[in-house]
């Protein structure tokens, strides 16, 4: 039961836990709830499964003041998944869906939606991806399915912020698969949010997906069972078996976010973690450099190059091996972007964000002697 030996993570996703959460699992793993077997190891149609499942759903309600006229489901797929289910769920009658590319996962989210629908692109994307180009500019259609966006892009660090997009009378889809419970999330407009768990809120496998009741049943006669919302809640999210393990873990972290004071206490720590870093970098003189526009800098994974605009790799590289000997590790940028990325989910405390700050401190300061 010990944390010694372990890691400050700031991996991009999977990421780390709170230790409280690993703490519980440990010390629940072979005997849950007095019941003599693992979470993992129970039928996903027993009674006490089926009290966990739904705690874990009045939880997310709960915490992210979910309004009644959504339905939460569990899942499998993945963000991935979704990016299928999405065009195959709410196709409907229309023709096409909008969709905002501001980084990887909305291109890669467009792309595969082609297959499905017929995909329109508000504004031609540049790249590289820093910004969310001017909305005033964007081309849309009320005639549209829906309008995609991806709430924060991991790869490149950009987070719509403060507000989502403007919906223009069509149903907003959300990606939250790395901003997740990360700050208090407003409904107003969407018609689904949806994200993969294993960033803010668990383990790889479970895919929550919420959707507006009023949206259901507009499925196209090819959608595999598993990807339909409606068979999904019809059968509250039972309709085979789930990741029972995923939304064990899920039901944990949840309880943990609770404990902390909510999304709006979340948030708060969020902005500090990563106030505390962007700090760091416009102080830089240009040492630190993150190219992305600071209206939409992401509060959950900070990318910047060392050593000017395009990076210095050898000071990359060394910078990368000083954090290790630090005991801090997977803050490479995804290998498209190159430098830096420091994810700052949920579960990274500030005491850690701060050693990663004095690590930045102090490389910069051996560098420019
Ligand atoms: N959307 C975003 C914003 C992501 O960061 C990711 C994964 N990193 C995905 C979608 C894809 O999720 P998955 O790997 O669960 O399919």
């Amino acid at each position: 039961m010990s944390l010694e030996g372990r890691k400050i993570n700031f991996a991009a996703g999977p990421a780390k836990l709170p230790e409280e959460v690993l703490l519980k699992m440990q010390e629940e793993q072979l005997n849950f709830n007095g019941l003599g077997v693992s979470v993992i190891e129970m039928s996903h149609r027993s009674k006490e499964f089926g009290v966990l499942l739904n705690e874990t759903i009045s939880l997310i309600r709960e915490l992210m003041n979910v309004p009644d006229n959504f339905e939460i489901l569990f899942m499998q797929g993945g963000g991935t998944g979704q990016f299928a289910a999405i065009p195959l769920n709410l196709k409907g009658n229309h023709d096409h869906a909008d969709y905002i590319v501001t980084g990887a996962w909305s291109s890669k989210a467009a792309e595969e939606a082609e297959k499905y629908i017929k995909v329109k692109k508000v504004f031609q994307p540049s790249k590289p991806y820093v910004t969310v180009p001017d909305q005033e500019k964007w081309v849309h259609d009320e005639k549209a399915a829906y309008l995609y966006y991806c709430a924060n892009e991991t790869v490149h660090g950009i987070e719509f912020t403060p507000t989502a997009p403007e919906s223009h009378n069509v149903p907003l889809v959300a990606d939250v698969s790395s901003n997740f419970m990360a700050r208090p999330f407003d409904f107003k407009d969407h018609g689904v949010v949806f994200g993969g768990a294993q960033k803010n809120l668990g383990a790889a496998g479970l895919t929550i997906v919420i959707v507006r009741k009023d949206l259901i049943g507009k499925q196209q006669a090819i959608t595999p069972a598993v990807f339909s919302y409606k068979e999904m809640i019809a059968n509250n999210s039972l309709y085979n078996t789930p990741p029972t393990g995923g939304i064990y873990t899920t039901n944990l972290v949840l309880k943990w976010i609770k404990s902390k004071g909510g999304l709006q206490a979340i948030y708060e720590l969020n902005l500090q973690k990563s106030g505390l870093i962007y700090g760091i970098i416009d102080n830089s003189n240009g040492f630190y450099h993150c190219a992305v526009d600071k209206r939409y800098r992401s509060i959950m994974n900070v990318c910047f190059r060392i050593g000017g605009p395009s990076g210095n790799e050898d000071l990359e590289a060394e910078f990368l091996k000083g954090a290790a000997d630090r005991n801090m590790i997977s803050l490479k940028g995804h290998r498209s972007v190159g430098g830096i990325r420091a994810s700052l989910y949920n579960a990274i405390t500030l005491e850690e964000t701060q050693v990663l700050a004095t690590w930045m401190n102090e490389f910069q300061k051996a560098h420019s002697a």
